[in-house]
């Protein structure tokens, strides 16, 4: 109801009266960090279109939030940071209503599930919306591209003036899913590679949505939500990473002569008021001084507030995460042939989660996941870990890499600051594997290159 109510915002004015844009269009990112981008400076060319695109892009958007939840809900809406608290009525599709603009909603989002809810209820206040998805954001794997049509036809529908609000997938995890039909530039190998080629992928999507528009006078804008971390074996959210609030922002105009780079240092937090002069509104909720055109006029924001478990400045979060530049590097290991020095050992206890393609986009590497524990102390077992595939002529080890599984620790009843390392992920080549993980064990290799298999506790 309180999403609904957009009482308390007042449009004072236009900002600029000859303003003859037909069509603005904001995108709505998923979790793209800038870093990976080449119009930011990544070293392999990523986003070709968007190299040489007219407009405006601003080096230093600090995203709200670690989690599309948490930022966007600070981003879309009006948060206000000294009383905790979020202004639901006043929000990006009430802003544009409010001013008199016919308002459209396209998501590949979840449209229902915990923390999606309050972006489909969102786009119901848009004259129209339409969501890919009918439930969660893991009830269909759509591709990105199935919203291009539909933005197609809302522009050839009629000549109303729009804000349309486009609400990607993008590079959400697990990523080697969203490549889709995709064919990037190079081969994957490795998991850093599927965020890479998710980027083109961004870049080409953003060049179709202007092939669209371009008998159009438009406006477009585009953010990321937040970022994620990026290594070549594993893609997770750290919100305690550095790279996680370093998100692009940039904005496409169909009167634009050049490209331009401004480096300022801006809060998620006052996009709605970037978002405010973009639809050319002066409003009593917004803040005007903030827009693309006069950001280079701005003050930096040197430590934005951001929103993890309260609010807190950005200095507080130290780590830091340099961009995977070797993405082709390939990360299957070697596979040993055992003779006598491996024993099927009682000591220690494992569990095949998945033996799987690692990356859709290369069917030739496989990926085995599981965990192993030594059964005395229960902890992570120790030395070189990885698992073994055992057959009747011979046994086979290949090497993986420790992963945190806090699962198994509980499952031990273990205290929640013990070691959780107890997961284990090992890539091989195909050619080693067959489908069947009753061959598969995980163990470890100790100081005097024995190597322990350790039995499973079940199947
Ligand atoms: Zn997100």
């Amino acid at each position: 109801m309180s999403l609904g109510d957009s009482s308390n915002i007042i449009i004072e004015s236009i900002i600029d009266n000859n303003d003859d844009t037909e069509v603005r269009v904001v995108i709505i990112g998923e979790a793209v960090r800038k870093d990976y981008m080449s119009v930011y400076g990544y070293p392999h060319s990523t986003t070709p279109f968007l190299n040489s695109a007219k407009g405006i892009f601003i080096d230093g958007l600090v995203s709200a939030g670690p989690n599309t939840q948490l930022s966007l809900t600070r981003t879309l809406f009006k948060a206000d940071p000294s009383e905790n608290i979020i202004h639901w009525g006043i929000n990006i599709v009430s802003l544009a209503n409010k001013a008199g603009y016919k308002t459209y909603w396209i998501s590949n989002q979840g449209a229902n599930g915990w923390g999606d809810d309050v972006f489909f209820n969102l786009s119901k206040l848009a004259t129209q919306n339409k969501f890919l998805k009918t439930g969660d954001f893991e009830s269909g794997n759509n591709d990105d591209e199935e919203m291009l049509p539909i933005f197609k036809n809302i522009i050839n529908s009629n000549a109303d003036n729009k804000v349309i609000f486009i609400h990607m997938m993008g590079s959400h995890e697990p990523v080697c899913s969203r490549i889709g039909n995709y064919k990037p530039n190079f081969k994957i190998y490795n998991e850093a590679g599927c965020y890479v080629a998710t980027i083109e992928k961004l870049d080409l999507f953003i060049k179709k949505i202007t092939e669209i528009l371009k008998e159009k006078k438009y406006k477009l804008m585009y953010f990321s939500d937040h970022g994620l971390s990026v290594e070549k074996t594993t893609i997770f959210h750290d919100n305690d990473l550095y790279e996680e609030y370093q998100v692009p922002l940039f904005y496409l105009d169909s009167e634009s002569k050049e490209q331009i780079h401004i480096k300022k240092k801006l809060s998620g937090l006052n996009l709605l008021d970037i978002y405010s002069t973009f639809i050319n509104i002066k409003t009593n909720v917004t803040d005007h001084k903030y827009s693309f055109q006069l950001a280079s006029e701005l003050a930096d924001n040197t430590d934005p507030i951001i929103y993890w478990e309260k609010y807190k400045h950005l200095s507080t979060i130290q780590k830091r995460q340099p961009p995977v530049i070797d993405i082709e590097t390939n990360i299957t290991k070697e596979i040993l042939e055992l003779k006598n020095n491996y024993t099927f050992s009682d000591q220690c206890i494992s569990y095949v989660d998945y033996v799987k393609i690692a990356f859709p986009a290369n069917p030739q590497i496989y990926k085995i996941v599981g965990w192993a524990a030594s059964t005395k102390e229960k902890e992570p077992v120790n030395g070189i870990v990885g698992s073994f595939i055992v057959s009747d002529s011979k046994v086979m080890f290949v090497e993986g890499d420790i992963e945190s599984r806090s699962g198994v620790r509980e499952h031990f009843n273990m205290p929640k600051d013990a070691n959780s390392n107890y997961g284990i992920v090992s890539f091989l080549d195909k050619k080693y594997i067959n489908d069947n993980k009753e061959n598969i064990y995980i163990g470890y290799k100790d100081k005097s290159d024995h190597y322990y298999i350790c039995s499973k506790p079940y199947n």
